[in-house]
Order: C-alpha cells, then sequence, then structure tokens
C-alpha cells in the first residue's frame, strides 16, 4: 500500500490540507485489509471515467482508487542531528513512496515563521539539506558494511564489487550536495540503490501554499523563484502545483463538489485539489485498472507494468493462483459502443494470457480455476 508522505517546515499549512483532504476520504469498509492511521488520509483520486462506469452501469457499489497520504510532523533544521523528534520524522517520510514537498509563501504576520519571515528558497534547501544529510548518514553506514566484506574477502563476487562502487558513488553524489533522485546512474546502479530507500531518491511534488487572496489574482511574488528553483534543481522533472490551503478551506463550506467547482468558478480559479491528488498518485507510479458492472464498479490499484496474473492477485489471490486468462476491453471502445455486448460483437473484445501487461484504460474480467 504506497503512500505519498506531507513535508514541511511547521506552520506552512500541513495539517490544513491534510485535513481538507480527509475530508472526503473514501470509506474505510471498502478497503478491509488496511489499516486505520490517524495520521494517514485515504483520498479518492478524481476521474471522469469512474464517474461514466459508474453513471453506465447504476452498480449496487462504487469504489473509486485513492491515493494514501501521510501527515508527517514539521521537520525543522537540525531534524538529521536529532533535532525535534528530527529522527523519528525523518523515518516516517523513510516509510512513504513519494514526497508532497510542502512550502509557504503565504505572508502573515501572527502566523510565526520558524526561521523568524517567510523564505521559500531558504525554506525548502532547509528540507533538501536534511533529507540529503540523514541519507548521508545511511549510505556512511551501507558503505562501511560492504567495506568490511569486501576487505576481509568474505565475498569475491563481482555482485559485491559493484555495490561497493555505487555507494562510493551515491555517497560522493550526496557530499557534493545531490540527491539521488537526481544523479546520473546506470540500470546495475539503480537496482542497487533501490535496495537502500534513500530519502533523497523518493519522488517529490512541491505544493506551494498561497494565501488566499494571492490564488485569487494569481499572482505572488515568491512564486516566479519557487518555480524557477525547482525547474532548475530538478531539470523540469518536479511538479510545482500554487494552491492555497485558506482557500480550498473556504470552499469546504460547500456541501457539494458541483456548488465548490460553481463558486471557485464564479471567482475566476480552479479548486487544485483534484490535481493535487492526481499528481501524488502519478509520483507513486501507480494506475488502476476497472472492474465494471451492475454489482460493482471498482478501480483496481497496481504498479505501472504489472501483468495480467499480478493484477488479479490485487482482486483475490485464487484469482492469481488459479489464473487462465482475462477479457480485456478498453473504456473507450465501452463508451463509443455503449455496452459490453456490443463491444464483444463489434470484436473488441480480448482474450489476454499472462504475460499480457495491464493498462490504464482495460476493464478486465479474469477467469480462473
Ligand atoms: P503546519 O504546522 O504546517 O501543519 O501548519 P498548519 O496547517 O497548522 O497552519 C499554520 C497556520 O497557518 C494555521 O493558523 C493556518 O490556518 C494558517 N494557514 C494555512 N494555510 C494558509 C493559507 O493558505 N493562507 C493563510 N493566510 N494562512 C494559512
Amino acid at each position: 500500500n504506497l503512500s505519498i508522505g506531507l513535508v514541511g517546515l511547521p506552520n506552512v499549512g500541513k495539517s490544513t490540507i491534510f485535513n481538507i483532504l480527509s475530508h472526503n476520504q473514501v470509506a474505510a469498509e471498502n478497503y478491509p485489509f488496511c489499516t486505520i492511521d490517524p495520521n494517514d488520509a485515504r483520498v479518492p483520486v478524481p476521474d471522469e471515467r469512474f464517474n461514466k462506469l459508474v453513471e453506465l452501469y447504476k452498480p449496487a457499489s462504487e469504489v473509486p482508487a485513492y491515493l494514501s497520504v501521510t501527515d508527517i510532523a514539521g521537520l525543522v533544521r537540525g531534524a538529521s542531528e536529532g533535532e525535534g523528534l528530527g529522527n523519528a520524522f525523518l523515518s516516517h517520510i523513510g516509510a512513504c513512496d513519494a514526497i508532497f514537498h510542502l512550502v509557504r509563501v503565504f505572508d502573515n504576520e501572527e502566523i510565526t515563521h520558524v526561521d523568524g519571515y517567510v523564505d521559500p528558497i531558504r525554506d525548502m534547501k532547509t528540507i533538501h539539506d536534511e533529507l540529503r544529510l540523514k541519507d548521508i548518514q545511511a549510505c556512511e553506514k551501507h558503505l562501511e558494511e560492504v567495506e568490511k566484506i569486501v576487505k576481509r574477502g568474505l565475498d569475491k563476487s563481482k555482485a559485491i564489487q559493484w555495490k561497493h562502487e555505487t555507494l562510493q558513488k551515491a555517497l560522493q553524489h550526496l557530499r557534493d550536495g545531490h540527491d539521488i533522485r537526481l544523479g546520473k546512474w546506470s540500470n546495475r546502479e539503480i537496482e542497487i540503490l533501490n535496495d537502500y530507500y534513500y530519502l533523497s531518491a523518493k519522488p517529490v511534488v512541491y505544493l506551494v501554499n498561497m494565501s488566499k487572496k494571492d490564488f485569487l489574482r494569481k499572482k505572488n511574488k515568491f512564486l516566479p523563484k519557487v518555480m524557477e528553483f525547482v525547474r532548475e534543481r530538478s531539470g523540469g522533472v518536479d511538479p510545482v502545483i500554487p494552491f492555497s490551503a485558506a482557500f480550498e478551506q473556504d470552499l469546504l463550506d460547500l456541501p457539494t463538489k458541483e456548488e465548490r467547482d460553481a463558486a471557485a468558478k464564479e471567482m475566476g480559479v480552479v479548486s487544485q485539489l483534484d490535481r493535487i491528488v492526481t499528481t501524488g498518485y502519478k509520483a507513486l507510479h501507480l494506475i488502476y485498472f476497472f472492474t465494471a458492472g451492475t454489482d460493482e464498479v471498482r478501480c483496481w490499484t497496481i504498479r505501472e507494468q504489472t501483468k495480467a496474473p499480478d493484477a488479479a492477485g490485487t482482486i483475490h489471490t485464487d484469482f492469481k493462483k488459479g489464473f487462465i486468462c482475462a477479457d480485456v476491453h478498453s473504456f473507450d471502445d465501452l463508451m463509443e459502443l455503449g455496452s459490453e455486448v456490443a463491444v464483444k460483437t463489434a470484436g473488441k473484445m480480448r482474450m489476454e494470457g499472462k504475460n499480457y501487461v495491464v493498462q490504464d484504460n482495460d476493464i478486465m474480467h479474469f477467469k480462473f480455476n
């Protein structure tokens, strides 16, 4: 169960956005095998296709995909040295698979800033540094362990040599001030580094929290610098989403999504919540396939590049064990032709075997023993 962690300095709006995201949590009874944790929100992933399938089948139950968001208490400078429970927070980040990096660009004298005044670039660097320092400590330990083995001649394989070289290179890379994620690595090196779960290796989505006023006038004095900083640092890879927690909070006073969308439109803006959730989901390299019928329309989360038997296994382990084949049709064909029967008649229902890589638009029926 992959999750994305909310990371940022204190008083940047983490609890606020976490509470907003929790507001329309998906019902826990649909996920009987998931543990309930107050610091974890299961946020439905908005998807027009899912809505259309529900419209078509009017099923007894509907289960969307969800993004699991974990609230991680505020990091402060010195966290990697244990400042302010820092090490505990950092280990919580370790348990997440991607990071929402929350950056404050709203000015408000009543809301103090841990470092005295608002400066988002300094803040981002503080967080980057703490994650990297934690990685340096971890990498030094990993390297030490491998060096012991090599020096004592306990293992003379190529594999341990590669590991040794890769860790040396990673440590230098970190000491030079770079994230693991933003390094140039060969496939072999990536495979080795993946085993170590470095914090700076996790995908990042920046959420830039503006005041309501700035959000409405689409202008903030720090925002261009923040965009430029992230673009330069990540080579344009990391998404940046400017939003306003205060604005999103106000919208929640309206009871339905339709009313909230209409109110935002009237003010000339769009709520950024959907974009935040879908971008977070993508950062985790997750996709989902559908099962659809009158009983249930449901999204099943899988990793990109999952083959049919493993996809079947997310529904039930028996589906994987006894996997025979899958009947697959695409969402687009179903919409175009209007019903599953029509899809079959048109010859667009495919039978796929165990090597089939499940795609994002697939509606699946599994056959099993
Ligand atoms: P955390 O420490 O990062 O969890 O921050 P909180 O969510 O507790 O927010 C700290 C304070 O900033 C609270 O008083 C929030 O109401 C306020 N706040 C959060 N987001 C915004 C915003 O977009 N604009 C303004 N003006 N205040 C905000």
